[in-house]
């Protein structure tokens, strides 16, 4: 894991999205990276605002930045509020009876806390309907609580041109328009790379800080995650033979074949197996891409060495699933998925060495 790329990648977009502010979001252990190394390299990079999505998640960020402000995305669950003042977080408040709840809380306790408002602008996933966000915008300065930031997401802001985002980013100018003087919140990586029409107040990256596509055909910035795991059997088989669970694939060739130590039990999802049909993930060794055969198991895969010199492929040499030029993008498209998927299935097994920062 390389942390001086994160701050690296954090300046980049920082950079990028001046004079709007730039967050980083640290959800999901900042994205199955390890969020008490990632944050702290973060805050020292220069980051302030911080997301995460549940209120544990929040919890342990505070331990790690006692200065740090933090915005819940998951928002406000019942007989919650306590708990979120106790530990000086900031709920992202997305309907009305969490804006009660947290308005009758700051009430009952004298003090206007800050929580962000989140609008609905078309994903229909969290956020005040748009009538809603209306009507509130005439009262807003009511509330027991100080809203620190109107947000909103985009939904398909890793599809260049797509409608909605254009939609989006209109319905949310309007919106934020109805709120002076409270900052707002649209643009995650995507977003941010759409143009300042995007940035509003404060950015929200996440996967662009981790190494991730961002938008589809936009190269993304610095590497962060190497992932090399062990061979520990090098053996042959004729052709004809099948390998693996299912007898899924047939070898077409006398081959060599290197089974090495990662299954989907480690996040190397089972749909990147080879079949017949369908080919897999490939890994390197020596230097050499070499295509899975056979399907993922739970703690192992089997990789076709045919193509390397006979002797060359050790037990105990390593096979690089991600890095030398295979990005996590890569790797998820060959799994039928994304690369947000791949690294926050990163699995618990692997040592995890940090490096930078
Ligand atoms: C996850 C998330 C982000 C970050 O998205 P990326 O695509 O990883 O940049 C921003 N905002 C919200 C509301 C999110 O849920």
């Amino acid at each position: 894991m390389d942390l001086g790329a994160i701050a690296d990648n954090w300046r980049t977009i920082a950079a990028l999205a001046a004079p709007a502010e730039c967050a980083a979001v640290v959800k999901a252990n900042a994205y199955g990276l390890g969020i008490d190394r990632v944050a702290p390299v973060l805050w020292r990079a220069g980051a302030r605002n911080f997301f995460v999505a549940h209120f544990k998640e929040a919890v342990a960020l505070r331990a790690l930045l006692p200065e740090a402000i933090i915005y819940v995305l998951n928002g406000l669950l019942p007989d919650c509020a306590a708990d979120y003042a106790a530990a000086n977080l900031r709920p992202v408040l997305g309907s009305a009876p969490e804006i009660s709840d947290w308005s009758d809380y700051c009430r009952d306790n004298g003090a206007k806390l800050p929580a962000a408002i989140h609008v609905d602008t078309g994903m229909h996933r969290l956020g005040l309907s748009l009538e809603e966000a209306v009507q509130l915008s005439g009262t807003f300065r009511l509330l027991g609580f100080t809203p620190s930031l109107i947000m909103s997401h985009l939904a398909c802001a890793d599809t260049p041109g797509h409608v909605l985002t254009a939609r989006q980013r209109m319905v949310f100018a309007d919106v934020v328009r109805r709120f002076p003087g409270i900052p707002g919140s649209l643009a995650n990586s995507a977003g941010t790379l759409l143009g300042r029409d995007f940035r509003f107040e404060l950015v929200r990256p996440g996967i662009f800080l981790y190494g991730g596509i961002a938008i589809n055909g936009v190269p993304p910035l610095r590497p962060v995650v190497r992932l090399e795991v062990k061979v520990v059997q090098v053996s042959t088989a004729p052709a004809g033979e099948t390998v693996g669970y299912g007898a899924a694939q047939r070898l077409k060739r006398p081959s060599r074949l290197a089974t090495v130590s990662i299954g989907y039990a480690d996040g190397l999802f089972r749909a990147g197996g080879s079949t017949d049909a369908t080919k897999g993930v490939e890994a390197i060794l020596h230097g050499q891409r070499c295509p899975l055969v056979g399907r993922v198991s739970m703690d192992l895969a089997t990789l076709d060495i045919t193509d390397l010199p006979d002797g060359v492929v050790q037990r105990g040499d390593a096979a690089v699933f991600l890095g030398d030029g295979i990005s996590v993008d890569d790797l998820a498209a060959r799994s039928g998925t994304i690369g947000y998927e791949v690294l926050t299935s990163l699995g618990a097994r692997y040592a995890r060495h940090y490096v930078g920062g």
